[in-house]
């Protein structure tokens, strides 16, 4: 059984722990260990992101700083007031989240920013644990096909009878999903995620708060 939460050298997955090894010896100063989660627990919002980037949350500790994903992300939070501070790209920079905790789905970074089925499985217990000490959690932001299907497999759903779609909404309980796709550079860059897309998925989870 996996424990709550994943130690520095869990050992889950040999690849993502050869990787991890590899970059712990070529830059001993970065994070490269499981990234935590990051919030309040008592947020109402959880944020699904895919898994830490290699030159981002794997070299800072924690989610979405220090690569391209973060500027978005956070700029469009504060827009709509889940977060407070100027987000400066480092996990000190003092920036806070307000009423929402982004978790990764798989917490090490994976070669390529992808991480294999088998990898999602074994990091899903940290996952549900993250859900389950959100005593207030009453909405979920899926950033990306492969975090909306780690968490509807999380909160007992079908990802095939509950398909991912950019600014779909899903109710899974008393709990409602929100997907849009991943705020990577890559989706920005090609026009698949533009940041009024983004903006409209994270008024469509505060306009659900509010009501
Ligand atoms: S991805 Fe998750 S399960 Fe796999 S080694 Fe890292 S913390 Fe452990």
């Amino acid at each position: 059984m996996a424990p709550a939460r994943p130690g520095r050298n869990c050992p889950r997955c040999p690849r993502l722990v050869a990787l991890r090894e590899l970059w712990r010896a070529r830059e001993p100063g970065w994070f490269n260990a499981p990234v935590p989660a990051f919030g309040p627990r008592e947020a109402r919002l959880a944020i699904i992101g895919l898994a830490p980037g290699l030159r981002g949350a794997n070299r800072t500790g924690r989610p979405f700083t220090g690569d391209f994903a973060g500027g978005l992300l956070y700029d469009t939070l504060a827009q709509y007031g889940f977060a407070r501070g100027r987000y400066d790209a480092r996990a000190d920079d003092g920036l806070e989240l307000i009423d929402c905790r982004i978790v990764n789905a798989v917490r090490c970074v994976p070669p390529e920013n992808k991480p294999t089925t088998d990898e999602n499985a074994n990091c899903r217990p940290f996952l549900k644990q993250d859900l389950a000490d959100m005593p207030n959690l009453a909405a979920v932001v899926a950033l990306g096909r492969i975090a909306h299907d780690s968490i509807i497999v999380a909160l007992g759903g079908r990802p095939a009878a509950t398909p991912f779609g950019h600014g779909a909404i899903h109710t899974i309980g008393d709990l409602t999903i929100c997907d849009s796709y991943h705020c990577s550079r890559q989706n920005t860059n090609t026009g698949r995620l533009t940041p009024k897309m983004f903006r409209a998925v994270f008024a469509a989870v505060r306009a659900r708060l509010d009501q």
